[in-house]
């Protein structure tokens, strides 16, 4: 058996009933199964992979808070640790009912291989808590994130572990656990990004997620000759990552005729009214549906199927696994043209090989949505330089190193003769440097 599959059995027997985490894992080391052969004897010596695939450290923890009714509740809180070969561990945070230590593993997994592709210098983590902000009033978000915060204070810090959003965590959760997190410690330093600009965020990061992730569909659609503009797309998702990417992807010519949330989708064949939809989303939080009541011409369907609807690219912005084969046959089959990923591992591995083995042109996600932490890091180096760049500085950096992150891909794909196939130049890209620096600092 090869040294890959070898490890990969190993991953399943150790961590049972995690299967988003095998999913990840799996993904990375068949695309790694090249690399490993050249030099099989020395990395099997190193056991290198076996130290990739195990967490330094993973925290667990009790958040208990009180709600509105005055009853006591109780949540799960977790921050993995994965690995700081290459910089202080840096990942999002993600409160959302579905969380769990599996799914935070395959997150913090794959948050290494994007954060060495970035050229920064961040290790990879993520953290979060089964928590689900959703219909809960302001102060009992603000006591849930305080009582998180009095707990992973205990474990973070701005040369140690730099938290940031991600799904079920925006502007207002990272206020107030950036507030507990200066009245518990005392310190007022860079521990946290996505900030408030009032207190050290960065100008650009709120849109950066969405705006790489189109900077980079710009350089996939350009290396085949083609253009954004005329194109219909498709953006799932309605948060965040999605919002952003509607408005660069627009910005640049796209037509992105429709979005969804977890309940289901809207089309509006006139293109989608952005205004409208940060309003339901940003200002009342309410639903997506909400669109259809109030854009003529747009329809809502309520549940799954949004790749239905024929389009030339599709980018899936919502969550893990939310395109599986099924779909992407129906995408396939419509005349999609590239996929890129906005979320973490939003194709199944059944849907990513379909598409890759019928034309679509496909982009995963550690390298599509690096462009988020990649501003994260802007973020942590303008507060250790007590400075803050001008938007257009930001933006144009952002737009370099999604430059740079396409031609590594594409690079490091045709250095092993797989031209084209970004997954397996993702990986390898981004291995490279960790497993340089793993090396390099011993067995620890
Ligand atoms: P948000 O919480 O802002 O938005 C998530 C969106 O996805 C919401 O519209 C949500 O709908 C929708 N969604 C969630 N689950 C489902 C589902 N099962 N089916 C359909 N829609 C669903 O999160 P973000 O935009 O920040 O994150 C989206 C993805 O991008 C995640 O995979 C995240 O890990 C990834 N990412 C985010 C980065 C960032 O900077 N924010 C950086 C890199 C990656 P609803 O409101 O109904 O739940």
């Amino acid at each position: 058996m090869s040294y890959t599959d070898e490890v990969y059995e190993r991953v399943v027997a150790q961590n049972p009933n995690e299967p988003e985490f095998h999913q990840a894992v799996k993904e990375v080391l068949d695309s790694l199964k090249v690399v490993i052969e050249k030099n099989e004897e020395k990395y099997r010596s190193l056991s290198i992979l076996e130290r990739l695939v195990e967490p330094e450290r993973i925290i667990s923890f009790r958040v208990p808070w009180i709600d509105d009714k005055g009853v006591v509740q109780v949540n799960k809180g977790y921050r993995v640790q994965f690995n700081s070969a290459i910089g202080p561990y840096k990942g999002g945070l993600r409160f959302h009912p579905s969380v769990n230590q599996g799914i935070l593993k395959f997150l913090g997994f794959e948050q290494i291989f994007k954060n060495s592709l970035t050229g920064l210098p961040i290790g990879g983590g993520k953290g979060g808590s089964n928590f689900d902000p959703k219909g809960k009033s302001d102060r009992e978000v603000m006591a849930f994130c305080q009582s998180f915060m009095t707990e992973l204070s205990k474990y973070i810090g701005a040369d140690m572990d730099v938290p940031a959003g991600d799904i079920g965590v925006g502007g207002r959760e990272i206020g107030f656990l950036y507030g507990q997190y200066k009245r518990n410690t005392g310190l007022y330093e860079g521990v946290l990004t996505g900030k408030g600009l009032s207190y050290g965020g960065s100008l650009v990061r709120t849109e950066a997620t969405g705006y790489g992730l189109v900077y980079m569909l710009n350089e996939m659609v350009k290396a085949n000759n083609d253009t954004i503009s005329g194109k219909t797309i498709t953006v799932t998702g309605s948060g965040n990552v999605a919002i952003y990417a509607v408005q660069k992807a627009t910005q640049l010519g796209g037509k992105v005729v429709a979005m969804c949330d977890s309940n289901g989708y809207i089309y509006d064949p006139n293109g989608i009214n952005l205004d409208v939809v940060k309003d339901i989303k940003e200002v009342k939080r309410g639903r997506i549906k909400e669109y259809a009541d109030r854009v003529e011409g747009a329809s809502y369907t309520e549940g799954k199927g949004i790749w239905n609807i024929k389009c030339d690219i599709y980018l899936p912005c919502a969550t893990q696994n939310e395109l599986d084969v099924d779909g992407a046959k129906v995408l396939a089959a419509n005349g999609c043209k590239y996929i890129a990923e906005g979320a973490n591992m939003p194709t199944t591995l059944e849907a990513t090989n379909y598409i890759m083995n019928n034309g679509i042109i496909f982009m995963p996600g550690k390298a599509a949505n690096a462009g988020g932490v990649a501003t994260s890091a802007l973020e942590m180096s303008q507060n250790s330089a007590r400075l803050s760049w001008t938007a257009e500085e930001v933006d144009a950096k952002l737009h370099q190193i999604m430059i740079d992150i396409f031609q590594k891909v594409d690079s490091a794909s045709k250095r092993y003769d797989m031209a084209g196939n970004y997954v397996v130049g993702a990986n390898i890209a981004g291995f490279e440097k960790v497993v340089d620096a793993m090396i390099a600092q011993g067995i620890v």
